[in-house]
């Protein structure tokens, strides 16, 4: 961007422009507080408390929400001077590159049209509809632009606003994950996608959502068949859920892995296939 040129202003607390980039009414509370204090910047525990006063609830997780806002906003810890460990966070403008964002995330109307008429005008993750279900329906980033993803068609699905604010909940719980995210999603076999998600996450309760996310499989949906081949290959994953709100999580713990083998995993495994194959023969013939 030329110096000379005006800096993109900054949306208001109630505006239509923050409500689309920021879902979650909590972490909006907290641009608000920023927004306001934004000439005489405030220290942590001033804004936790304004933002309780605005949203009622005082157990928000704080450090989730500003990495959230971060994403598109430039908000720095400053320390006060001669003050050990006293930090204001000053709200100082767009990210640099958060305009080249925002214009990605524009999707043309007639490949909107397109991806509704595809999913049938119907949600992707639990299959309600407007007509019948009286939900509202949104276009959704399979792959989140985050993490690389495009408004490519391919990229794109139709989720109900609850499965998509569920999901985008997922992803802001994930932040710190988003490294090994990106590193799975650039490694060219389906199981290695998997599999070093799994290491770097390994002992951790991986949310489903987040394998199929990496798995970039045509069918979108259940991984089950991928963890049996990777058990195949020695590695332990348990199966496990986990409780959040009403909602169940289905969750992958890995517990053991093995070094991927020199053919590849997909070779290994087809190998290891055509073995049992025969042995089934042999055993019946
Ligand atoms: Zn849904």
């Amino acid at each position: 961007m030329p110096q000379d040129q005006e800096p993109r202003p900054l949306p208001t607390p109630d505006s239509q422009e923050l409500q689309d980039l920021v879902t979650e009414a909590e972490t909006r509370a907290v641009y608000q507080v920023l927004y306001q204090s934004r000439n005489e910047p405030l220290e942590m525990t001033a804004i936790r408390e304004y933002v309780a006063e605005i949203t009622g609830k005082s157990n928000l997780q704080m450090d989730r929400r500003l990495r959230s806002l971060r994403t598109h906003f430039n908000v720095p810890a400053e320390r006060i001077p001669d003050k050990r460990n006293h930090f204001v966070y000053p709200l100082l403008g767009w990210k640099p590159d958060a305009d080249k964002r925002t214009a990605r995330k524009s999707i043309p109307g007639s490949v909107r049209a397109l991806i509704f008429q595809t999913y049938g005008n119907r949600c992707a993750a639990c299959g309600r509809t407007p007509k019948d279900d009286q939900v509202k329906l949104v276009i959704d980033h399979m792959v989140p632009l985050d993490l690389g993803g495009t408004n490519d068609p391919d990229n794109l699905q139709v989720l109900c606003e609850e499965d998509n604010h569920n999901k985008q909940a997922l992803f802001a719980e994930h932040q710190d994950d988003v490294p090994a995210l990106r590193k799975s999603l650039s490694l060219p076999e389906v199981h290695m996608r998997i599999g070093e998600l799994l290491k770097n996450m390994a002992g951790e309760e991986v949310p489903k959502e987040l394998i199929v996310l990496v798995a970039r499989e045509e069918n979108h949906g259940d991984p089950t068949k991928r963890m049996r081949e990777l058990r195949s290959l020695g590695w332990i994953i348990k199966n496990s859920k986990r409780r959040k709100g009403r909602r169940v999580l289905s969750c992958y713990r890995l517990e053991h892995w093995e070094p991927w083998p020199p053919e590849g995993p997909q070779a290994a495994v087809a190998g290891l296939e055509r073995a049992r194959k025969r042995s089934k023969r042999f055993r019946e013939g």
